[in-house]
């Protein structure tokens, strides 16, 4: 398969970047080494960030349309283990964990991986909080995770409880396919998201509905369908309108994702106690606070975890 040797390239790449540094290597925060006397096996003695791209530019998935790029991140402590974690927030992304977070973290005990994020949050809240100084947070915090398994011989999913049984069974998933709905139904997808977001709700309605019909026709009746507008609207009336007539037209859609911006709670709430069809949302919040926030205010809406759904009651 074509992609899959560019997909090896790729991570080649990558894990070049994050392989111990020379400077690292040269101050004793490398490969093997220890910080300092005091340093113990799970001393952090290296937190490494690189790009997610083969060429060394942060890039996203999404074409940069959206995202400033995913990063890789690696944390090695004392004994030489190496914990991988991904995170996004591309070159500002590469800065928060070079500049504020591997200086915060060297010297400390990978251990205790709650009071780390907990360190981290709060080294950063000046500038931080939520958006991508959060991604490169996720990105340390998940390769502290992974060391936390490695320490403990088993899957981070093992770690948090998983089953045998469990981690068997297919995990359902979906293609997000704004222009080749076929070829995604022809790889086997039962389950497709269309972009709709690039098409304004106020002046546009009638080419979002009949985007929505085109899909709708092109699939078939058998193949679930998801609409997201990427917060790109605001004007929760005209959201529901155009959901109104989507249940009219009848076209099965299973939820309309994040229609208004993430901080409009009070606008989720309005729209979700009126919309025929389920509203999703939550894909851009963060922090365990932000969906206690979000679970609070949106009665009846379904939360986005990339591609799990959890209905809020
Ligand atoms: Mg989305």
């Amino acid at each position: 398969m074509a992609g899959h040797g560019q997909r090896e390239r790729r991570l080649a790449a990558v894990q070049q970047h994050l392989t111990p540094s020379v400077a690292a290597t040269r101050t004793g925060a490398g490969h093997g080494s220890s910080s300092g006397s005091s340093a113990v096996a799970t001393t952090i003695v290296d937190v490494r960030a690189a790009p997610a791209s083969a060429d060394g530019r942060p890039a996203s998935d999404w074409g940069g349309i959206q995202g400033l790029g995913q990063i890789c991140v690696a944390v090695e402590t004392a004994d030489g283990r190496i914990g991988f974690g991904v995170g996004g927030g591309g070159q500002p992304g590469l800065d928060v964990i070079a500049l504020a977070l591997r200086p915060l973290l060297v010297g400390r005990d990978r251990a205790d991986v709650e009071a780390l994020w907990e360190a981290m949050y709060k080294h950063t809240l000046a500038y931080g909080r939520k958006g991508l100084t959060i991604m490169a947070i996720s990105g340390v915090d998940l390769a502290l995770w992974d060391l936390r398994a490695k320490a403990a011989g088993v899957s981070v999913a093992e770690l948090l409880g998983a089953s045998t049984a469990a981690l068997s069974q297919p995990v359902p998933s979906y293609r997000t396919a704004p222009n080749d709905l076929a070829a995604a139904v022809a790889e086997g997808y039962t389950k497709v998201k269309l972009s709709i977001g690039g098409m304004d709700v106020v002046t546009q309605p009638d080419e979002i509905i009949a985007t929505v019909q085109r899909a709708r026709e092109e699939l078939g009746g058998d193949v679930e369908l998801m609409i997201d507008a990427t917060m790109k609207w605001s004007d929760r009336e005209a959201v529901l309108r155009l959901c109104e007539r989507l249940a009219r037209l009848d076209l099965a859609v299973a939820y309309l994702e994040e229609p208004l911006p993430s901080d409009d709670l009070e606008g989720y709430a309005w729209l979700t106690s009126r919309s025929p069809i389920p509203i999703a949302g939550g894909e851009h919040e963060q922090t365990a606070a932000g969906f206690a926030e979000l679970m609070g205010a949106r009665n009846r809406t379904l939360l986005c975890l990339r591609q799990q759904l959890f209905v809020v009651s």
